[in-house]
């Protein structure tokens, strides 16, 4: 047996994986809810139903993901931009992976959420959406100008306006797949 079959597999489930229809049972390993995503999801028609199921089967683990994990991933949304898109509840949803994934479990992020994916595929933990295929990057340049600050779209070392270096900046834009 490798090590890699030897660690758990652990799936963490956020709102929109719900939302769009994820049950519990087509997930074989350990499930994770974090407490946030269960306030979030009451009364939601298909949230009702896990809800039922985690009382039920007690097949879904209900947490909190630890102080130390959450700030990580928001030293890493601060890094990408992400933090302005992304809820306390959904820096949850990576802080959670992020701490299984450090407690050697084989996690899976279920998100059909992009802002998410985006923060796991730049954290390094998979993920999984069940809607949306995932995300691909398209790239931007832009030519600044360290002195006047003026910009190009095309490629240029000095500045035509003042001759100080130019500096090229790469914008990146998230689409759907
Ligand atoms: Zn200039």
């Amino acid at each position: 047996m490798t090590t890699e079959k030897k660690r758990k597999k652990a799936f963490v489930i956020d709102a929109s994986a719900i939302f769009n229809g994820i049950l519990s049972h087509n997930l074989h390993g350990k499930k994770y809810l974090p407490q946030c995503v269960s306030y979030e999801i009451e009364g939601m028609h298909r949230g009702e139903a896990l809800l039922e199921e985690i009382t039920v089967k007690k097949d879904v683990i209900v947490t909190i993901p630890d102080k130390t994990a959450y700030a990580e991933v928001s030293i890493q949304a601060n890094e990408t931009g992400d933090i302005a898109e992304l809820s306390e509840c959904d820096m949850s949803v990576v802080a959670l992976a992020y701490e299984l994934k450090s407690k050697n479990n084989l996690v899976e992020i279920i998100t059909d959420d992009y802002d998410i994916q985006n923060l796991a595929n730049h954290m390094g933990i998979p993920y999984k959406g069940i809607y949306w295929k995932g995300i691909t990057w398209v790239h931007d340049y832009t030519w600044v100008c360290t002195g006047c600050g003026f910009k190009s779209k095309k490629q240029m070392d000095t500045c035509f306006e003042c001759g100080s270096t130019m500096k090229k900046k790469v914008h990146r834009k998230k689409k759907r797949s």
